[in-house]
């Protein structure tokens, strides 16, 4: 299991880090801080000896790349040096779990048991924040497919007038997979930013607020690798401030990272537009187009997608490159009725410009969304040609980008990505294995 990469530290004096250095060997001892002000913690070699690589590493300014064993107490042995050493800190973890117990959990002992004054935040991706706006417009339209989605609106409306914070894990009563959920966040496409007649309340735009005000930020591996892939924007407006960075459970990376660093599109996407898009449309240009069919079109494309891609020989669990696909042709054909109906959507809402700033906005989402269709449509085609002029292609540099679908019971994900996506972690760096 990897531990952390720490990276840099706050330049401070020989003396200072000295001491700070002293300060960390000794919290860590059968005598320290942390035994005194830690219910059952007891001092272990192993655990010392990587804090006091971590603080290194950060006093040098270096990178590290550290690997223990199970009960080492690694969260311990890089939030102390990390606090010790000052500066702004961010930790990024493997799992939301993980993220909500080094927050809540093992932050706040340390904090304690140090006597530090620290002001740490928790940063998630946006969809686990509500989204006020779009929550006033799914109330008010009234209109949900069954009883318990209008029951858990009425819990999500409650525990919004509760929540200081808006994260959605806060809320028990709901489950996580429950449909509503896609109707009252918000996704980087549908959110209106700076248009936004609630911006000034927005649980996003707070949480991102706190997190750059924060001496310690917690985030996820999703939420980091996403902003760092330009894809989002709540951890690069703070990163370049941070002095040290702490990817917690790193192995996780590679996986996210590939996830990431890419662009794609989903037929959860498609739903989610042409549910906007028929909320939007009837609420605030009824008469302007058949918006009802117009929706229906793009589910019914979006049905009719999935029947070809058994067609394809792509069935559920099928995670495979394009180039592997066994049949193009019905997959062209799915992808091809998509976006003839996305483009009469377009049409209808190109023609209502200007009657209402959400319902404008769903233009660059259109836009956007069949740009990246239309790249697929090209690979479909091109896919057709020999491999070995494909390759001629790629060497040429006009197309460095790898296609992969991803197939899984509810879902199709036609994604692509560049064949090295840049590592988030430098190249050089130390490297230490303890057990
Ligand atoms: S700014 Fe975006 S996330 Fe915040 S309330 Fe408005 S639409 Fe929702």
């Amino acid at each position: 299991m990897s531990g952390p990469a720490a990276a840099s530290a706050d330049e401070g004096s020989p003396t200072r880090l000295a001491q700070a250095r002293r300060r960390v060997a000794a919290a860590f001892s059968g005598d320290g801080e942390l035994a005194a002000a830690v219910a059952g913690f007891s001092p272990r070699d192993s655990q010392r000896e990587m804090a006091l690589a971590v603080f290194d590493t950060i006093a040098e300014r270096g990178t590290l790349i550290a690997e223990a064993g199970t009960g080492t107490g690694k969260t311990f042995a890089y939030l102390v040096p990390a606090l010790l050493a000052g500066g702004k800190v961010l930790v990024s973890t493997g799992t939301k779990t993980l993220q909500d117990q080094v927050y809540a959990k093992d932050l706040g002992t340390l904090i304690r048991a140090l006597g530090l004054s620290v002001d740490a935040a928790l940063l998630k991706g946006r969809q686990n924040y509500l989204c006020l706006q779009r929550l006033s417009r799914t109330e008010a339209e009234g209109r949900l497919p069954s009883r318990q989605d209008a029951e858990h609106l009425r819990s999500i409306v409650r525990f919004a007038r509760l929540t200081a914070t808006g994260d959605r894990a806060e809320l028990a009563d709901v489950p996580e997979t429950a449909p509503i959920w896609p109707l009252v966040t918000s996704t980087r496409e549908n959110c209106l930013g700076q248009e936004c007649p609630r911006l000034d309340e927005c649980f996003v735009y707070r949480a991102r607020r706190a997190a750059q005000a924060a001496d310690v930020v917690v985030v996820n591996h999703h939420l980091f690798l996403a902003d760092l892939a330009l894809r989002d924007d709540s951890v690069r407006d703070f990163l370049p401030a941070t002095d040290t960075v702490i990817l917690d459970e790193a192995h996780q990376l590679p996986k996210v990272a590939a996830d990431f660093f890419g662009t794609g599109w989903s037929l959860a996407q498609l739903a989610d537009l042409a549910q906007d898009a028929r909320a939007l449309g009837l609420a605030k240009a009824a008469g302007g187009a058949a918006w009802v069919a117009l929706s229906q079109a793009i589910e019914a494309a979006g049905r009719n997608l999935r029947l070809l891609l058994a067609e394809s020989g792509l069935g559920a669990g099928a995670r495979i490159a394009l180039d592997r696909c066994p049949a193009k042709a019905p997959l062209r054909r799915g992808v091809a009725g998509v976006d003839e109906a996305l483009a009469a959507l377009a049409a209808a809402v190109q023609a209502n410009a200007g009657r209402d700033v959400e319902l404008d906005a769903l233009g660059p989402r259109l836009a956007a969304l069949r740009a990246e269709i239309a790249a697929w449509l090209a690979a479909l085609d091109d896919s057709a040609v020999p491999e070995q002029a494909a390759e001629a292609k790629e060497e040429d540099g006009a197309d460095q980008r790898v296609r992969w679908i991803a197939v899984t019971a509810r879902s199709f994900t036609p994604r692509r990505w560049r064949r090295a996506p840049p590592s988030p972690v430098p190249a050089s760096g130390r490297c230490r294995r303890g057990s």
